[in-house]
């Protein structure tokens, strides 16, 4: 299986060639909306309806990009029905037909990738490293997928007993899923959930991020030219408010996979439970307060090139990226300084330009969040560094990359999914005290440790309570099939993306035992 991901892309390599294909997309008006049995529901420019949202780019709100129509009632229905009663049709065909449409879909991938890349600019502000990131992994999600699927589905597992008669465990489909994706990974991961579901048998209610509505309705279309029938999947672009919590109260819904906020994944959790039927499966997959341990063994050259790409690649805006930095005393002024001197080298401004580290963030409503947190932090405590921002972010979303020095982790009581990296000293032999502060947050999601001795990130693994930890290096980009992704406690229900155990919980087993 070919991995196309990695995380050192060779910009030079990868995109210079693509870029004047790419260009040809960046001045096109988009238009998205409801996929419903293969009937797109975009709405006709000329009727001024309410549900017909503007979309405009987030580096320059003078820009508009295209429109998209959010789905009503009646389009929900349609879908849930048509979902409902198509599945065990679905279920029934081989893993290998499903397989051959994911596989399908990661060429058509590839083929559109420079319109996919011109969208992620312009609708998720994304920079071209994080573009072609971005379509990347989604290839390797559906390559990935299929290939664990036809393993995990493989037919003929068969257990043997007393007399000669072979008996027969089957996988099959749990029955309709939601797959609610978020707007920072609007294509990996809307297709990764979607993908991970429509091969395991199970068929498809996608309910994309609001503010990445186009990218999602670009990559259904793709979705249905790989040939995938239409009733197996259905697009559903709206607010959590207006569809997201119709389809989660909604009995025939078998499962639910998130990638989002902690509270709506609690909310989706207990409207799941309250429908009265039996409980659906939900996979989440939330926030996190990620750290980073580092401790005076400590390679500082190497901590600030992990810890810049950690606190800022994707202005922060990562379920994994690195918040909260622990230095140890002995070392923490010449990590700071060294940090300090390094941000000065990253660049924030327009996101499709080479010389890019750095770009918007999604949206007004995060800029304000973001930047008034950062207002309340530098009142209270030490600056370390910010970027000034240019001419160029005038008109945009933009929310510098700052670096602030706190006194304790009790300071910060949500997450801060933003370029906003916190530092706080520990002195020597207070280790076990860090980790159970960290701990104590109750996220689990990613951690980063920094340490040339064995001892020690050997005995700060064993005791963190985290899904993924990284060890000298960085702790954002993990990679489909080698890094399996996913968090625990406040961070999210597991199982891992990208990892070998994740379509089990897309399924349900089916024992067959002939008379004899
Ligand atoms: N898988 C991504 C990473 O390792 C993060 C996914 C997310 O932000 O939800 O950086």
């Amino acid at each position: 299986r070919k991995n196309s991901y990695s995380v050192n892309i060779d910009i030079k390599s990868e995109a210079i060639p693509l870029q004047a294909s790419i260009d040809k997309y960046m001045g096109i008006i988009w238009k998205g909306g409801a996929i419903v049995n293969g009937v797109k529901i975009y709405g006709d420019d000329v009727i001024d309806d309410k549900n017909r949202y503007k979309m405009t780019a987030p580096y320059d709100r003078n820009i508009e990009i295209g429109s998209v129509l959010f789905c009503n009632k009646k389009q929900i229905e349609a879908a849930t029905a048509s979902a409902y009663e198509y599945q065990p049709t679905w279920s029934d065909k081989t893993v290998l037909e499903r397989a051959t449409y994911l596989n399908k879909l990661a060429d058509l991938l590839e083929q559109n990738m420079p319109e996919l890349i011109a969208l992620c600019h312009k609708e998720a502000g994304k920079t071209i490293h994080d573009s072609i990131d971005e379509v990347r992994e989604a290839v390797d999600f559906c390559r990935y997928y299929a290939s664990q699927a036809q393993e995990i589905f493989k037919p003929g597992q068969a257990t043997t007993g007393f007399d000669d008669i072979t008996r027969q465990i089957k996988r099959q489909g749990k029955g309709v899923f939601v797959c609610i994706s978020p707007w920072n990974f609007p294509l990996a991961i809307f297709l990764g959930q979607i993908s991970a579901a429509l091969v395991s048998g199970n068929t498809v209610l996608a309910k994309p991020a609001e503010q990445t509505s186009l990218i999602a309705s670009r990559a259904m279309e793709l979705i249905l030219e790989s040939g995938i029938p239409v009733q197996a999947i259905h697009l559903l672009p709206g607010t959590g408010v207006d569809v997201g919590s119709i389809l989660t109260t909604d009995i025939r819904i078998t499962g639910v996979v998130f990638t989002g906020s902690t509270e709506t994944a609690q909310s989706i959790n207990r409207s799941l439970a309250q429908r009265d039927c039996k409980p659906a499966t939900l996979i989440a997959e939330t926030g996190g307060q990620n750290a980073m341990i580092v401790d005076s063994t400590a390679l500082p050259e190497q901590v600030v090139r992990d810890v810049l790409r950690s606190a800022f690649a994707s202005a922060g805006q990562r379920c994994s990226a690195l918040r909260v930095l622990f230095v140890q005393q002995d070392i923490a002024d010449r990590v700071i300084e060294l940090i300090k001197g390094a941000m000065q080298e990253l660049r924030i401004g327009l996101p499709y330009l080479h010389s890019t580290d750095v770009g918007p963030v999604i949206d007004k409503k995060a800029k304000y969040k973001l930047s008034a947190h950062i207002d309340e932090m530098i009142k209270k405590n030490k600056l370390i560094a910010q970027l000034p921002l240019d001419d160029s972010c005038e008109f945009g979303d933009f929310v510098p990359p700052t670096a602030i020095e706190i006194s304790n982790l009790s300071q910060l009581k949500n997450e801060q999914f933003g370029p906003i990296l916190h530092v706080i000293r520990y002195k020597a032999g207070k280790i076990d005290d860090v980790v159970a502060q960290i701990n104590n947050t109750g996220f689990g999601l990613t951690m980063g440790i920094h340490s040339r001795n064995e001892a020690v990130y050997s005995e700060i693994e064993k005791c963190s309570r985290v899904g993924n930890c990284y060890i000298n290096r960085d702790q954002v980009g993990a990679v489909v099939g080698v890094q399996p992704f996913g968090g625990q406690g406040l961070s999210g229900t597991g199982p891992k993306a990208g990892g070998p155990h994740y379509l089990i919980h897309f399924s349900k087993q089916v024992f067959v035992n002939p008379s004899s």
